[in-house]
């Protein structure tokens, strides 16, 4: 809509140029003609009238084309610093130079503003977990011990939960200095590794029982994929600042209701595998646990 106008204006402004042209080409023409033979006897004052006359126009052009010019909406130049004059530059393979710097300037320009978009709109997201910037000096406090809980703490709730089920194993490593890395084994279906901060969990990431653990290397199988996905938003669906053992302890349970991925039915078209993605039930109800496929889940 605004390039619309924009290119009117634009067309106006450039037949505005092209009627003072042709105006101002008319004032030399007859001046170089000079005295025609049809301006007659006091052809001198007549000659000065006509040319009088067309200076008037072209002036009149002039104050046309000025407004017009003055209305088009101007973008900011770039500051290309001396490198401006390489638009000057005779030489032809120096002379594509300019425009890739252009170019460049210009996708600096909208990263810029892209970036500027997008920090006002995370600025505004209140899934922050581990560094809370906002809120009450309270409030702080108490969130930021969940990121700063002491290594047996850790150690002691994740051991609490390892001891409640008999086909869940966990062990935790910490090889990323005081934070705890937790690997989980559910039976002989899937494994898991947990990266935590403090009591905070910030990573999972799910493979298959032959495949080899690491937090960074996605599973081969597709199936693994769609559970690390709903491992991700299980994380995030049970994060709970003030309650985080309990954050964890869910997380837990919900992680373990897999261990019929291969054996219990879509809860809603009952099948084991989707029709169309042939996919066992990737998704877990973080209420019931009962198992959906990823396309039957709404
Ligand atoms: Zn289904």
């Amino acid at each position: 809509m605004n390039q619309a106008i924009n290119v009117e204006q634009l067309n106006s402004a450039l037949s505005s140029l092209r009627t003072v042209r042709s105006n101002v080409s008319l004032v030399f023409e007859t001046l170089s003609n000079g005295l025609r033979a049809d301006h007659g006897e006091d052809g001198k004052d007549k000659f000065l009238m006509e040319l009088q006359e067309l200076l008037y126009i072209v002036s009149n052009n002039l104050r046309d084309l000025e407004q017009t010019v003055n209305a088009l909406p101007i973008p900011v130049p770039f500051n290309l610093g001396n490198t401006t004059y390489l638009s000057q530059e005779t030489t032809q393979d120096r002379q594509a130079l300019y425009t890739q710097l252009v170019n460049s300037y210009k996708w600096t320009d909208k990263i810029h503003e892209y970036s500027s978009f997008a920090q006002t709109l995370l600025s505004q997201n209140s899934l922050k977990r581990s560094y809370i910037n906002s809120g009450s000096t309270k409030r702080r406090g108490k969130l930021q011990s969940n990121h700063n809980v002491a290594p047996l703490q850790v150690d002691n709730v994740i051991n609490n939960i390892d001891r409640s089920y008999n086909d869940m194993k966990i062990t935790i490593s910490r090889p990323f200095a005081s934070n705890a890395v937790v690997s989980i084994n559910l039976s002989h279906v899937l494994k898991a590794v947990v990266a935590f901060k403090g009591l905070l969990m910030e990573w999972v990431m799910v493979k298959g029982y032959g495949e080899t653990l690491d937090l960074w290397t996605e599973s081969r199988h597709h199936v693994f994929r769609k559970v690390t996905e709903s491992a991700h938003a299980a994380m995030l669906h049970f994060y709970s600042p003030t309650l985080p053992e309990l954050a964890v302890r869910s997380f837990m349970t919900w992680l373990h209701s897999y261990v019929n991925l291969f054996s219990d039915p879509c809860k809603k078209c009952g099948c084991h595998l989707h029709h169309t993605s042939l996919l066992p039930p990737a998704w877990r109800d973080f209420r019931t646990l009962e198992p959906f496929h990823d396309e039957c889940k709404q």
